[in-house]
């Protein structure tokens, strides 16, 4: 940053060094040049003018010029002279020589121009620059004339040396200008960015508790912001993937050890007694149902967040889809005591993803069972909202505590006190979530702690686009 700046800020100098100080001679008499040359064209244009010796008077006294106008032959048609005793010209024509004047003619003819602008040398004494402009031009007549214009060049060295004394002043101050910018600059925006770089490296190291701190101007603090909040959710993740290890590991080897050690007890014991053997049968096919349900939740998580599983919309009704899933849980109603209900309103016709919503259902209704109260009931509400329907899964369980609330639909996430015989991964709720992200369904939770729990999701009936079609 300070390189940079430095370069900025030597290239204006430069600049200015070379416009205002090596090239302001050269600047001025090229100026010169070009008025001598405007003054030349504005007396060809009225050389045949009544005025004639009037706007020649005029430009000369303007411009403080002395303006010979000759003949071909040299012979002076008009002179003014604002130079006085200084004009070259003065002594020649006073004395009716004009020999400098035919010099001058001759020098034009010689550089087969119309016109040229010459700078004598300096006689003696005489200090003062001129330029002198010659111009030959043919009048109306086709009578050739010239033009001598004589102009006093001022000697620019006083004006140059307080420029460079000027600029010699402006040089240190932006040079220490721009050393107190670079610093403060580096101050806000290099220093905290270095230290963003610091923690980024101890970061991708894998230390996770590393803060980012760039306080500096708001874009740097905005940065620091985002990296944080990255930060917490990679450390969250790794926190969460850590656990759901733990827990899958440990999940997994229930099921194997009841498995391993009923297969055991078949083989040992009770392979010859038909009653018990189907009994532990039936216990080895259970565990291997769960153990089936939890790799199936994790291949279905990793599918839907790849986006490998793409949404085949369709109209379906809602009462006869509810009944399908509610079908599943009769035997536990009779066998295991549950209270599944659902309450109903007017049916409707739903358009998504059968399959998917399903899935929803599902998970949401087993979460109701699995934390459900002691009285073992769970309610499933429908209610018919204008161009929606919402559908709502009520338990009277424990309930979760608000400060949780907004974790529980993330990856892998488990209540700490998470009932110890339900079979979970913590991914039941991140498949609900994403399915609805994916429909653009909305859904949530409110839950009182003793009370129980509402998941709720809305569902547009039918698709607009579908109905016109
Ligand atoms: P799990 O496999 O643990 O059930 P979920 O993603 O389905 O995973 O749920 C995440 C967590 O949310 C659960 O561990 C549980 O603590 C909490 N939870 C989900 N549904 C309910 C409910 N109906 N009542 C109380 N807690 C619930």
């Amino acid at each position: 940053m300070w390189t940079s700046f430095m370069l900025f800020a030597t290239i204006i100098l430069v600049l200015l060094w070379l416009f205002q100080y090596v090239l302001l001679e050269a600047y001025y008499e090229t100026m010169k040049c070009r008025d001598l040359e405007r003054a030349a064209e504005k007396i060809e244009n009225n050389i045949d003018s009544p005025n004639f010796q009037h706007v020649v008077r005029g430009l000369a006294l303007k411009n403080s010029l002395t303006i010979v106008v000759t003949d071909w032959g040299c012979n002076v048609m008009c002179y003014e002279n604002t130079l006085g005793s200084y004009s070259i010209f003065e002594n020649d024509i006073k004395n009716n020589f004009n020999r400098y004047l035919y010099s001058l003619k001759n020098r034009l003819n010689d550089s087969q121009k119309s016109s040229i602008s010459i700078k004598p040398k300096v006689n003696g004494n005489d200090d003062i620059q001129r330029i002198i402009h010659v111009t030959s031009e043919k009048d109306d007549n086709g009578k050739l004339y010239y033009i001598f214009i004589e102009s006093s060049v001022e000697p620019i060295d006083a004006t140059a040396s307080i420029i460079k004394e000027q600029l010699t002043f402006i040089t240190i101050i932006l040079f220490e200008l721009a050393l107190i910018i670079t610093m403060f600059l580096s101050g806000r925006i290099t220093r905290p960015l270095t230290k963003l770089t610091q923690s980024a490296e101890k970061f991708a190291k894998g230390d996770y508790d590393v803060r980012f701190d760039g306080n500096g101007y708001a874009e740097v603090k905005q940065l620091s912001d985002v990296l944080n909040t990255a930060g917490e959710e990679i450390s969250k993740v790794t926190s969460l993937r850590h656990d759901l290890i733990a827990n899958v590991s440990h999940d997994l080897r229930t099921p194997l050890t009841i498995i391993k050690s009923y297969a055991e007890m078949i083989r040992d014991l009770s392979g010859d007694n038909p009653k018990k053997r189907e009994e532990h049968l039936g216990v080895i096919i259970d565990e291997a149902d769960r153990l089936s349900g939890l790799v199936n939740s994790i291949l279905e998580l990793s599918k839907l967040e790849n986006s490998e599983r793409v949404l085949t919309p369709e109209k379906f009704s809602l009462h006869e889809k509810m009944e399908q899933v509610l079908s599943r849980y009769t035997l536990l109603n009779e066998n295991e005591g549950y209270n599944i209900t659902f309450e109903k309103q007017e049916d409707v016709t739903c358009y998504c993803d059968i399959a998917a919503i399903e899935q929803v259902l599902y998970n949401l209704i087993n979460n109701a069972i699995n934390y459900c109260g002691e009285d073992k009931a769970v309610i499933i509400r429908q209610l018919n909202k204008g161009d929606s329907v919402r559908i709502e899964i009520i338990d009277h369980g424990e309930g979760i505590n608000e400060k949780l609330l907004p974790q529980i639909f993330d990856r892998y996430y488990r209540a700490p006190k998470a009932k110890r015989d339900v079979i979970g991964t913590g991914l039941g709720l991140s498949i609900v979530k994403t399915i609805l992200h994916q429909h653009g369904f909305p859904f949530g939770v409110s839950s009182v702690v003793g009370e129980g729990s509402v998941f709720w999701f809305e569902m547009t009936p039918t698709d607009n686009n579908q109905n016109s079609k």
